[in-house]
């Protein structure tokens, strides 16, 4: 498949082994992107986005990185102008990178809690599309996909600052896609239910000794409410962005798409 042959692609949050952002990257290659991979820059990232980068460039994709902290708007900028002089332009951005953090109990949540999440799963999302929108249209147009989580659609209990920074993003989403229509930018997100990333794993370990309870058993009784009785793959969530992101999708925008096996979305 080559949808996105000649197009230029930033994904934000990709170092994770088991992550979505890791499995867009290589979805994206797939369909004849080049890549810019990104992450914080720690003592784990360097090595799997180096090695991330050898992997899409062994697809045959255009493949760099950058270290973006996506709390730290001049990093996003510098990965902006690297991105130009490298591959010439962005056409796709997938902000992907988001945190757990602030996801207790509502009593629980602390004032760090609320600014991290934030900085991280909010502002950085808007100031990344700030950055990137104004060469978009210059370019005559863009596609930016948003990961938000069927945490922005509806409450589970336990998730605090998580879910409203995620019904955040979906503000931000449909305010994207309503301003920037006429200059063919389109913004969607995608909201993914239960994935079996280490996000998610860490998620049922922790709902789990809150409960006091076997994690295999807290594991089953969140898979029980879904239709399809188990957690999704992170492919099956790259699979998606990468559609929004090309031209099958040409005119789709400001939506919020669930993919999530059918898992009701609480309040
Ligand atoms: P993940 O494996 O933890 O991936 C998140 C990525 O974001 C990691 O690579 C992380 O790097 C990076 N990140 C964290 N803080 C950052 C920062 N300040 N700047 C740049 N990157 C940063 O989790 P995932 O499950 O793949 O999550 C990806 C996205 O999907 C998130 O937005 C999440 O909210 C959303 N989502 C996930 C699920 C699920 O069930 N897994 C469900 C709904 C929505 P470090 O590892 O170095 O911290």
């Amino acid at each position: 498949m080559t949808l996105l042959q000649g197009k230029v692609a930033i994904v934000t949050g990709t170092s994770a082994a088991l992550g979505i952002g890791r499995a867009t990257a290589l979805s994206l290659a797939r369909a004849g992107a080049s890549v810019v991979v990104t992450d914080i820059q720690t003592d784990t990232t360097v090595p799997a986005l180096e090695a991330l980068v050898q992997e899409l460039r062994t697809l045959g994709a255009g493949a760099d990185y950058r270290y973006v902290d996506v709390t730290q708007r001049d990093q996003i900028e510098d990965c902006i102008s690297f991105v130009h002089e490298q591959f010439g332009g962005v056409d796709i951005l997938v902000n992907n990178a988001g945190t757990t953090v602030g996801a207790r109990p509502f009593l629980d949540v602390t004032p760090q809690d609320w600014e991290t999440s934030f900085l991280i799963n909010l502002r950085g999302v808007s100031d990344f599309c700030q950055a990137v929108i104004p060469a978009m249209i210059e370019r005559d147009g863009g596609t930016i996909v948003n990961n938000a989580s069927t945490a922005g659609l509806g409450a589970e209990a336990g998730f605090g600052a998580y879910n409203a920074t995620k019904h955040g993003v979906i503000g931000l989403t449909k305010t994207i896609a309503a301003e920037f229509g006429p200059h063919n930018i389109r913004c969607n997100a995608v909201c993914p239910g239960l994935i079996k990333t280490d996000m998610h794993l860490a998620a049922n370990e922790r709902l789990a000794k809150e409960r006091g309870i076997p994690v295999d058993v807290m594991a089953a009784e969140r898979y029980e409410a879904i239709a399809m009785k188990r957690a999704g793959e992170p492919d099956e969530i790259a699979e998606v962005i990468t559609f929004l992101a090309g031209p099958s999708a040409a005119f789709v925008t400001g939506t919020a798409i669930p993919i999530s096996g059918g898992q009701p979305v609480g309040l």
